[in-house]
C-alpha cells in the first residue's frame, strides 16, 4: 500500500533489535486519516472472508483494529495483558513473547465475547517472528472459533514469522512488507 509504504519512507526510524520505529504515526502519536485508510484497505482485502469479530492485542494494534471493525463493520476484542490479581475461570489466556521488550507475558480474553461460531481477523500493527499472532491463534482455538486470516500494517518480510504462518495455512495479508531495513534505508516488497 503506497500510502503506508511512503509514510514508513519518510518518517521510519530503524533502531536496533532490529525494530522499526514509527512512532510518529502509528505506535506512539497516530494519524487517524491514515489509519482509518489502513482499516478500509484491510476491510476490502478480507471482504469476502465472512468475518465476524477483530481480534488484536493491547495495545498498539487497537487503533488499527478499530478503523478495520468500522470499514467491516463487525466488533473489536483486545487480548488484554494480564494482571495477576484479575485472572479468573472466565478467561482464556495465552503467553506471548514480546518482540519489542524481549519478555514473555500473559494476555487475556473474556470468554463471553469470543465464541464458538465467531469468525475472526487477527489485526495487528507488526509482524516479526509471529509470536503475538500465535498467541492470538491459541485464544481463537480455546473458544473453538475460527481464523480468517491475519491482517497486519506492516510485515518485516525478513523475519519468520509471515514465512511460518503462510505455510501452516493461515492467510496473512500485510499492507506494507519491508524486506530489508538497515543504513543503506528501506526497501519494501516489490521493490528491487
Ligand atoms: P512478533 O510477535 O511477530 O515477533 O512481533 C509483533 C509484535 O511486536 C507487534 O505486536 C509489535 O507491537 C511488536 N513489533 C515487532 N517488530 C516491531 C518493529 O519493528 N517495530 C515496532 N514498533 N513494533 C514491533
Amino acid at each position: 500500500m503506497k500510502l503506508l509504504e511512503d509514510r514508513i519512507r519518510e518518517e521510519g526510524r530503524i533502531l536496533p533489535g532490529p525494530v522499526l520505529k514509527v512512532s510518529s504515526f502509528l505506535n506512539h502519536q497516530m494519524d487517524p486519516a491514515l489509519i482509518m485508510e489502513l482499516g478500509r484497505e484491510i476491510g476490502r482485502r478480507y471482504a469476502d472472508a465472512g468475518v465476524t469479530k477483530i481480534l488484536t492485542i493491547e495495545s498498539s494494534g487497537i487503533a488499527i483494529a478499530i478503523a478495520a471493525g468500522y470499514a467491516m463493520n463487525v466488533p473489536v476484542l483486545f487480548a488484554k495483558k494480564h494482571r495477576t490479581s484479575n485472572v479468573s475461570g472466565n478467561l482464556y489466556q495465552t503467553m506471548v513473547h514480546s518482540y519489542t521488550h524481549g519478555t514473555d507475558y500473559t494476555v487475556v480474553v473474556e470468554r463471553d465475547y469470543l465464541l464458538h461460531g465467531d469468525r475472526v481477523l487477527i489485526v495487528d500493527d507488526f509482524l516479526a517472528n509471529g509470536k503475538a499472532v500465535e498467541g492470538l491463534l491459541d485464544l481463537i482455538a480455546q473458544a473453538g472459533a475460527e481464523c480468517a486470516g491475519a491482517a497486519v500494517a506492516i510485515e518485516k518480510g525478513f523475519q519468520e514469522g509471515g514465512h511460518a504462518l503462510r505455510e501452516a495455512g493461515l492467510r496473512v495479508e500485510a499492507l506494507a512488507t519491508v524486506t530489508q531495513m538497515d543504513e543503506n534505508g528501506i526497501v519494501f516488497a516489490g521493490e528491487t
